[in-house]
């Protein structure tokens, strides 16, 4: 029991939940899975009758079980706090016919919060329960999101570091200063001259530099990352399912029991996975819809069974989920194989070495059992952010609205249907002012967000309407071969 998690490709070596989330990727390239997912269901009537933290302490407890309950507890409050503007942390709200799960009330507007406030934590107490001691420094690319709620998560959480790297005048206004103001002792951020992927791989080539590894290991120090395929940012999604569910039954939308659907936003496949977790772990759910933008290469494997990430990549207003390759789907294959290592690693052989591959009809099968699919693309984006404002009163943003187009045009099953909701719309002012047919072309990030409240007449989010106020702290911009450098120096300044 004790040892849960072993590798997608490789089920030999198994390690504890503490030892997964502080390695993040098994050693082999595959992803921590365990087979335990499901074996045992959880109670709805309990989960019905707790609050967000008595949901998320159930989830966590049976995910990661060789954390105590005193850890768990403990890791719970200290995420879900006063840095969510309610206690609710993920509030439900009806929209239309349908319901809204909103996953944007932390501190950093988006969903990323949800898991990466939990994350850190989950590590520092790894860190010292089950780790060798070592400080650990994060290190992340980020295209815009990730960065700042990474940043948000590990400041001041002992025995961690974090940087983050953003491709300099490539992020929008708000999105820069969200990270250049960001407070904390431990927090390093970095502009460098180059585009996203030109950081990503600088990230990938510091990560496999055994030199800069052995001098940190001299300081203590081991360099970690925050990417969305730790288990320890996926078990925290699964809690908001199991609460959405509850909340539903607590609205009298669905009598205990009763399955319903979810559309989700869909980038790197996450946030639907952890959907996927809860149905097996009892939550009744009907379909699990995946939304995607114009980068729709998970539509087209759904409907076919064959995944191809060659294509053109297409910049969209939902940048959170401009991905061609969905690194999250590999958990899915292992479970839709029964289990199969050596099929799941020929699939992911064949997609790095043909950038293609196709599952068994036994596997389309059950995919499509439980997933259903669709996508929208820019224009219809903006259609629906207008028509959700004009004719339901609900403001929603670019990730949302894709969501939600594709939502109402699938069937309508008899079920109760939720819609999930992974960005405050003020995040992404310019383009939600534009869909509403009052864009303004070149304006900044703060006159975008004052003409959407006040055509709304609702006001921004705390966090992002006083970024005007904050002073900016971290001004550095280097080039690429400099990030390594950077890096070095960050540590030994943090620890
Ligand atoms: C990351 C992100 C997504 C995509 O989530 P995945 O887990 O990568 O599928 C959708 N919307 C927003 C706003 C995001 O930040």
């Amino acid at each position: 029991m004790s040892n849960f998690y072993h590798s997608t490709r490789n089920d030999n070596n198994s390690v504890t939940s503490k030892q997964a989330i502080l390695t993040g990727i098994a050693p082999d390239g595959g992803l921590f899975v365990s087979d335990a997912v499901g074996q045992k269901k959880l109670d709805l009537a309990t989960v019905c009758a707790g609050s967000y933290h008595d949901v998320a302490r159930l989830v966590l407890g049976t995910l990661l079980p060789d954390y105590t309950a005193e850890e768990i507890a403990a890791c719970v409050a200290g995420a879900y706090g006063p840095k969510f503007d309610t206690t609710e942390v993920t509030p439900v709200s009806p929209l239309g016919q349908d319901w809204l799960l909103e996953l944007y009330h932390g501190p950093t507007c988006a969903f990323k919060d949800v898991a990466l406030q939990m994350l850190p934590r989950l590590m520092s107490v790894a860190r010292k329960t089950a780790g060798d001691g070592r400080n650990v420094m994060i290190v992340t690319a980020t295209s815009g999101d990730t960065g700042k709620a990474a940043l948000d998560g590990f400041a001041d959480v002992e025995g961690t570091g974090v940087t983050v790297f953003y491709p300099a005048g490539k992020v929008s206004d708000i999105q820069r200063l969200q990270m250049v103001t960001q407070r904390g002792a431990n927090v390093a951020v970095c502009g460098i001259r180059g585009n996203f992927d030109d950081a990503q791989t600088e990230v990938k080539h510091i990560f496999a530099d055994a030199d800069l590894a052995q001098r940190l290991l001299g300081q203590n120090v081991v360099l970690s990352s925050a990417n969305s395929i730790n288990v320890g940012r996926l078990v925290p999604q699964v809690t908001y399912y199991f609460y959405a569910y509850a909340r539903l039954v607590a609205a009298g939308a669905v009598k205990l029991g009763e399955a319903i659907d979810f559309c989700v936003p869909t980038g790197n496949f996450g946030d639907v996975l952890a959907g996927y977790y809860a149905k097996r772990m009892g939550l009744p759910v009907g379909k699990l819809v995946v939304a995607s933008n114009a980068n729709n290469v998970l539509t087209d494997f759904i409907t076919t069974g064959t995944y191809d990430r060659q294509r053109p990549f297409v910049k969209t207003i939902s940048p959170s989920m401009d991905i061609l390759v969905s690194s999250n789907l590999e958990r899915l294959l292992y479970y839709l194989s029964g289990g199969d290592c050596e099929l799941v690693a020929s699939y992911m052989r064949d997609l790095a070495e043909k950038g293609r591959y196709t599952v068994s009809p036994a596997i389309l099968e059950r995919l499509q059992q439980t997933f259903a699919c669709g996508f929208a693309d820019d224009d219809a984006t903006r259609a629906t952010i207008r028509a959700t404002w004009q004719e339901e009163g609900k403001l929603i943003d670019t990730h949302t609205a894709v969501a939600k187009n594709v939502l109402d045009a699938f069937p309508r099953q008899g079920r109760a249907r939720v819609c999930l909701s992974t960005a405050s719309p003020f995040k992404f002012s310019a383009d939600v002012l534009d869909a509403l047919g009052h864009g303004m072309p070149g304006a900044d990030g703060f006159a975008c967000m004052d003409k959407l409240s006040q055509l709304t007449g609702i006001p921004a989010p705390k966090p992002l309407f006083e970024l005007r106020e904050l002073p900016e702290r971290h001004l550095d911009v280097c080039d690429r071969d400099q990030m390594g450098a950077f890096v070095e120096s960050a540590c030994a300044r943090v620890f």
